[in-house]
């Protein structure tokens, strides 16, 4: 890794839950490869995200479900008032064979996710150029120890929504909705009406989420669509219990002490017009993005990493193998009954 040209099979960029998990199950199958860290992070809110219980199944078999519980704390369940004026339950409890959910801590896992494949990180500053032909990609990046040139024989987008190698590669993402998440901490505040700790709300234009972070603070987050005219007021809590007034719940979380920061970004869904080439691939939300609402992106993400080391395995020992078109049908499949779920989902509620 301190030589400033250098070979290998696989170039992955991006270092979020699918870029370290592919690194690992690469590992795992011997395959060459290095991960390209972006040094400078964009600053965002780490919200407290869920893992179903059916992901549980998944993680196991791939050996990294210890892993996970050690970063995570356990969720039993969550509560809605989604389309009905009647607040339902969902509980893990019917579930099986794991019977919770995982509620995630994103920097301790990226970083013991990361800790097993140190060998293979790169962390680099800038990227200046990715040239590829059909048999070839060569990736220039500037590093504290220099300019990098690495020739790899596959590359992978793992940048999440920036999609930053599909992009360069001319690949066109295609938006199912406008969707914005506008996020802030709130300090932690146990309702008397909820057992679980994860409560989903609709409100005139909107939906939001609450969700405990720890034993002292909720993360919440408002979502709603991009022109929308409660957007503007969104950007600043001091507008959010005006906001909130007609709901049942959600405006129960709210405090009139504080004025947290409220911190922005997209949450639409979409997907790229090609998740594979000839020797590049997409995984993770820079195949396809969901959501928030269905909880699948980082199920998604896992998926399509295990899903992507099999396909890379395959097109390394066969140029002509049809893993990557495979890899490609089965995330198009899996993205086109996703939207049939959603457009239901939304149907079901009127007030947005
Ligand atoms: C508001 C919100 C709430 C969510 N809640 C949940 C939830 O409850 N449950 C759930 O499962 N999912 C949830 N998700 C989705 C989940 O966060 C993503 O699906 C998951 O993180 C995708 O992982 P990824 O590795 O594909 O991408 P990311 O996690 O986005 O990782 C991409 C990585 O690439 C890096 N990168 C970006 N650009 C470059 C570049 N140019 N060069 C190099 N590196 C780059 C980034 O720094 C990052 O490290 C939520 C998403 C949002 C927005």
């Amino acid at each position: 890794m301190n030589k400033t040209n250098f070979n290998t099979d696989v170039i992955i960029v991006g270092c979020g839950v699918s870029g370290l998990i592919l690194s690992n199950l690469l590992k795992e199958k011997k395959v060459d490869h290095v991960v390209l860290d972006r040094v400078e992070k964009r600053k965002t809110l780490e919200i407290p995200e869920t893992l179903p219980p059916s992901t549980l199944v998944l993680l196991e078999s791939l050996n990294l479900l210890e892993l996970f519980l050690k970063s995570s704390s356990k969720t039993f369940g969550y509560h809605s008032l989604w389309n009905s004026e009647i607040l339902t339950t969902d509980s893990f409890f019917n579930h099986n064979p794991y019977k919770y959910g995982l509620k995630l801590n994103k920097k301790v896992l990226l970083n013991d996710l990361g800790e097993l494949v140190t060998d293979h990180i790169l962390p680099f500053n800038n990227l200046i150029e990715v040239l590829r032909s059909d048999k070839n990609v060569t990736v220039k990046v500037e590093s504290d120890n220099g300019v990098k040139t690495i020739n790899g024989r596959v590359i992978v987008d793992a940048t999440g929504r920036n999609r930053a190698i599909l992009k360069l590669l001319g690949v066109t993402t295609e938006s199912f909705d406008n969707q914005i998440a506008l996020s802030c901490y709130l300090p932690y505040f146990k309702h008397p009406q909820l057992i679980h700790r994860v409560f989903v709300e609709t409100f005139e234009n909107g939906w939001g989420i609450v969700s405990a972070l720890n034993d002292e603070v909720n993360g919440m987050t408002l979502y709603t669509q991009k022109g929308s005219p409660i957007l503007p007021q969104l950007k600043e809590y001091q507008n959010w219990k005006e906001v909130l007034s007609n709901t049942k719940i959600l405006k129960d979380f709210l405090t009139d002490d504080l004025n947290p920061k409220v911190v922005g970004g997209n949450a639409n869904s979409s997907r790229v017009s090609e998740i594979t080439g000839s020797n590049w691939l997409a995984i993770g939300d820079a195949a396809i993005a969901f959501d928030p609402l269905s909880s699948h992106g980082n199920s998604n993400a896992i998926y399509c990493a295990n899903l992507a080391s099999n396909a890379i395995e395959s097109r390394l020992t066969n140029v002509a193998s049809a893993s990557f078109q495979n890899y490609d049908d089965t995330l198009s499949q899996i993205f086109n009954e996703y939207l049939k779920q959603k457009t239901k989902l939304y149907d079901t509620d009127n007030r947005w």
